[in-house]
């Protein structure tokens, strides 16, 4: 939490290895990740795919001690 000096925030074009693309808020113009909500199930920004898991959720969050 730093006030006074504040990293300037892009709509980061997001290329992933699958071939999807996307827009995200980052620090950085653009990224290139390995995996993306199309092609990772338990992607860590999505909640909403954490949600239609369903039951595997729960095992999730006993393995991380969540
Ligand atoms: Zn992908």
């Amino acid at each position: 939490m730093k006030d006074k000096i504040h990293p300037k925030y892009y709509e980061a074009k997001v290329r992933c290895n699958c071939g999807n693309e996307f827009v995200a808020g980052s620090t950085k113009e653009e990224i290139t990740v390995e995996v993306c909500s199309k092609c990772h199930p338990f992607y860590t920004g999505s909640q909403k795919l954490l949600l239609e898991a369903g039951g595997r959720v729960e095992k999730f969050k006993k393995k991380y001690n969540m």
